[in-house]
């Protein structure tokens, strides 16, 4: 029998199904910087004041979105159109009809083969709460390839 995620669109999926998706990465759980001018986003060595980075989790999940406003709220309909999204995350990857990866932990059936795949974000990131919003552009590591250039960027991790 095949897996929900092949049979089932995002729309139809269950609440444990479509939590079940995040592989946890929590890439959508640094600060990003967009270039004004040329519309292009960067990662940072810096996480959400709510992400746990030991654990890659959120500290406040079942509140994030009244914690933290531009937490990013997923759902079917923007999955695939949140450019600043990471290429591996599963919600974009369903969404664009790419499946999931062989590490992501539905397939794999390991949690830890996210972090084997180099997809999982370091352990050693910094809070924002200890970096003064002028001095960000400094923890800049990469720029961040984007789902499609026109698609609007929504929220900032
Ligand atoms: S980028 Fe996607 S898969 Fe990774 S933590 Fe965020 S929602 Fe989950
Ligand atoms: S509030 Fe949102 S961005 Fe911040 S750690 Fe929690 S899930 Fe990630």
């Amino acid at each position: 029998m095949k897996p929900f995620w092949e049979t089932k669109s995002l729309s139809e999926m269950s609440t444990p199904e479509w939590e079940s998706l995040c592989d946890g990465c929590g890439q959508c759980c640094i600060v990003l910087i967009e270039d004004d001018d040329t519309g292009e986003i960067f990662e940072t060595d810096v996480a959400c004041a709510l992400f746990d980075a030991e654990k890659r989790r959120c500290c406040n999940y079942g509140d994030r979105h009244a914690r933290v406003s531009d937490c990013v709220r997923l759902t079917p309909d923007n999955a695939a159109t949140l450019r600043w999204m990471p290429e591996s995350c599963a919600y974009r990857r369903l969404a664009n009809g790419q499946g999931l990866a062989d590490w992501h932990p539905l397939v794999s059936g390991d949690p830890k083969s996210v972090a084997r795949a180099g997809i999982a974000v370091s352990a050693k990131l910094i809070s924002e709460a200890d970096v003064a919003e002028q001095d960000l552009e400094a923890f800049i590591t990469k720029r961040r390839k984007q789902a499609r250039a026109n698609a609007p960027v929504k929220a900032y991790r």
